[in-house]
């Protein structure tokens, strides 16, 4: 059967805007059912087979119920690689590719870094992946997303060491073992929701994203109380933050004797990450 983008595109648009419509219809069109691009850019019709079309129309169906399309394809980039992602994990962010990228400028090549909430692995296995001889552990409260991270350290062929820990628990002995922290923990907070998307809100874990309104630094707080005992002297936090809480965690960390803290933006202008030495 023969099948037009233009089909693809109409049965999106009640839900996506027009722009998003656009990029997703190419995705289906070019990644999940394989047209050419050249055929896809002269508007070309497929010819799908029977079962392609079944496909089409589950794919259809799951974005008009705001399914992100990294779920649906099972995959996420980050940092030039494709990271396996399930609703375990929440899907890599833009900004905290940032953040990788300022640690591989900044860290010693022979590190020991520890991720907190690795979620699907991306900053554990990219650091892992460009700094060889760093030894790179990281941490989920999650059994099911230390599985998914688990499994990308063997698709990408790193060597990460993954230890279930919850951190808000976890008492860990005061031996300083870690160069590096680093962390992208829940950050949004419940009151925050009503502006959040819904394939964000109905689909992505609110385990890695929520934390409530009456304590929204929880997760950094106590980060930075086991830092104190895990990080040598001179060792760095690096944390992904909610823009709106720079100063409080910059604050936070001054008050917990850390030698040195501040905020850097991301490319859209917000505050959004915070370093801090101890
Ligand atoms: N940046 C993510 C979002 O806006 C939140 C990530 C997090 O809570 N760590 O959805």
């Amino acid at each position: 059967m023969s099948t037009t983008i233009s089909y693809v595109r109409s049965r999106l648009q009640p839900f996506y805007s027009r722009q998003e419509a656009a990029n997703l219809t190419r995705i289906i069109c070019c990644e999940i059912l394989g047209q050419r691009s050249v055929d896809y850019y002269v508007g070309k019709d497929m010819i799908l087979s029977s079962n392609e079309e079944q496909e089409l129309e589950t794919i259809i169906s799951r974005l008009c119920k705001f399914e992100p399309i990294q779920y649906i394809q099972g995959f996420a980039r980050f940092g030039g690689r494709t990271f396996k992602v399930t609703p375990d994990v929440l899907i890599p962010r833009p900004e905290t590719e940032e953040l990788v990228e300022r640690m591989l400028k900044e860290v010693s090549p022979t590190s020991r870094i520890l991720d907190i909430g690795t979620g699907s692995g991306c900053i554990a296995i990219t650091l892992s992946k460009e700094l060889p001889e760093a030894e790179v552990t990281a941490w989920d409260v999650s059994d099911k997303a230390m599985l998914c991270a688990q499994e990308n350290n063997v698709l990408l062929d790193a060597k990460v060491c993954f230890e279930k820990r919850d951190v808000l628990t976890y008492q860990p002995d005061a031996q300083a073992r870690y160069d590096v922290i680093v962390s992208n923990p829940p950050y949004v907070t419940d009151s925050e929701r009503k502006d959040m998307e819904r394939n964000v809100l109905d689909w992505e874990p609110s385990l890695a994203l929520f934390v409530p309104d009456d304590d929204p630094l929880r997760f950094y707080r106590r980060i930075a109380d086991i830092g104190q005992g895990l990080l040598v002297s001179g060792g760095a936090l690096y944390f992904e933050i909610n823009r709106a809480f720079g100063a409080e965690t910059v604050a936070m960390l001054r008050h917990q004797g850390y030698s040195e803290a501040y905020i850097e933006k991301d490319i859209s202008g917000n505050d959004r990450f915070v370093i801090a030495r101890k």
